[in-house]
């Protein structure tokens, strides 16, 4: 007998009949079934987060850091589990699920950190008799809605500077990975954290998205998952004019110049791209290599795929499969695409038989930019490689995209680092370095690829209003 998990609404399980089924994306089975909430029981979580909200909003930051370093301390105390949960659900190796905790905790430990040193603003008056400064408060009731592709690390991006902020907080995961979210929301009662503050809530996600956007009591939407419902979540809070964080979708660039060191340029090709199966906004999803080293890096990238292990995430892989037919699809569809518009396949190219959801490493030459692989997000293991020969050239291509989420490049020469951050449009740079995410980088990009920031020294700025006060001294 699978586990029916509940959702948690005012610190308490509820279960309902209606549930909705979590597979394992390497093999299908399902794993567990999950609560449906009911059109009452969303409400009922928006209610009851006003209700917390008020009180969780005047409880000391000293208090509230507290009880998110309990909360620090307890998942990294459940490490493996976590990262089973993880793996499990959405099919990564577990040495990145591993990774993923570690990450999603850290901004639990720095969001209770950053909260002890929120402030306002006190200012030198320009008129004599006023005194005049800002003060920081809280948003309200923030409801947060999270992919499935860092079913940890995006639940705590959000929530935990939420929490931190003094909000309180209603989380809708995605449905193909609610498990982990689920279990962290049962290590949030156990630190402590008050019933009401943190919510969670699965099922029809348009129903969800539509009351909690709706609502007048939620204050704020933070959102991370596709463009496309972005722009939903956007227009739907218009009318309550909410408070809205999106992060969406990439289409990252990794440049190698002709002077970048190979082999790390190799290797963190490898990092960004492989990553979670490819399956994250900023996998490098846009090969590009100088021509003079072009021939060169290509056979280089050719060997390294050959060693590319496939297969079962519990196994000791390094590309576990993708998350559903829809993703599988939606990669096969990119390949013929570029196929037909005159590509040529260097590696891979098929479904491969690891399993039903597996895709082969894949390397895709002679690209344009009318191919789908090249204008659209893969979110697989497959990378177009463009062959450039100028840098004027190359910017005006790279640029060329309705997305700016992550961008990363290889060079020695310091003179063109800056140059190269100074005109490609994006938010965050990887310069000789695959890897982008800490909780330090502030973490979002550009152009439909989002509005606001993660994480950060910033980081509990989207969760915070201002109110200013000019006060004239009467007494
Ligand atoms: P992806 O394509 O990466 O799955 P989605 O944008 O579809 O990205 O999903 C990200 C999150 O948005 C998930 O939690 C999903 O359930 C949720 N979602 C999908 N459609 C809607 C919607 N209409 N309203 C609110 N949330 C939605």
């Amino acid at each position: 007998m699978v586990k029916n998990y509940g959702l948690l609404i005012d610190g308490k399980w509820v279960e309902n009949k209606k549930t909705l089924n979590v597979l394992n994306p390497f093999n299908q089975k399902k794993i567990a079934s999950v609560s449906i909430a009911s059109v009452a029981q969303i409400k009922n979580a928006i209610q009851n987060s006003q209700y917390a909200f008020k009180k969780w909003s005047r409880i000391s930051v000293k208090d509230r850091s507290q009880i998110l370093k309990n909360l620090f301390r307890i998942v990294k105390e459940n490490k493996k589990s976590l990262s089973e949960t993880i793996t499990m659900e959405s099919g990564k190796p577990i040495s990145e699920s591993m990774v993923e905790v570690d990450y999603g905790a850290s901004f639990i430990e720095w969001a209770a950190e950053q909260s002890l040193g929120s402030y306002g603003k006190i200012f030198e008056s320009p008129e004599l008799d006023k005194k005049m400064f800002y003060i920081k408060k809280p948003v309200g009731v923030v409801a947060a809605i999270t992919p499935w592709n860092f079913p940890l690390a995006m639940v705590t991006r959000k929530v935990a500077a939420a929490i931190a902020a003094g909000c309180s907080v209603i989380l809708k995961p995605s449905e193909l990975t609610p498990l982990t979210a689920l279990k962290f929301g049962e290590l949030s009662i156990e630190s402590g954290i008050p019933s009401g503050v943190f919510n969670i809530i699965n099922g029809d996600a348009q129903l969800i998205g539509k009351l909690l956007t709706e609502s007048s009591i939620v204050k704020k939407i933070t959102f991370t998952g596709s463009t496309k419902v972005g722009k939903l979540l956007m227009k739907n809070s218009s009318s309550t004019v909410k408070n809205i964080s999106l992060e969406l979708g990439g289409n990252a660039p990794f440049i190698v110049f002709d002077d970048a060191n190979l082999d790390e340029a190799l290797e963190g090709f490898i990092a960004a791209k492989f990553r979670n199966a490819g399956q994250t906004c900023i996998s490098a999803n846009r090969l590009f290599v100088n021509e003079k080293v072009f021939e060169k890096f290509q056979s280089m990238l050719v060997n390294r795929f050959k060693q590319l292990r496939v297969g079962n995430g519990f196994d000791d892989v390094d590309v576990g499969p993708l998350i559903s037919n829809e993703a599988l699809e939606k990669v096969e569809s990119h390949i013929k695409d570029a196929a037909k518009k005159g590509a040529k396949l260097v590696f891979g190219g098929k479904r491969s038989d690891a399993g039903e959801l597996f895709f082969e490493p894949t390397l895709v030459g002679n690209v344009n930019k009318q191919m789908q692989i090249f204008k659209k997000e893969n979110f697989g293991p497959i990378i177009p490689l463009v062959k450039f020969k100028s840098e004027k050239d190359l910017i005006e291509l790279v640029n060329d995209t309705e997305y700016g989420l992550a961008a990363y490049f290889y060079t020695k020469k310091t003179s063109r680092i800056w140059e190269i951050v100074e005109n490609l449009e994006y938010g965050m740079f990887g310069v000789n370095s695959g890897k982008i995410s800490t909780y330090l980088n502030p973490f979002g990009g550009l152009k439909e690829s989002g509005i606001g920031r993660e994480g950060s020294l910033q980081c509990l700025e989207p969760f915070l209003e201002t109110k200013f006060i000019s006060w004239r001294v009467n007494d």
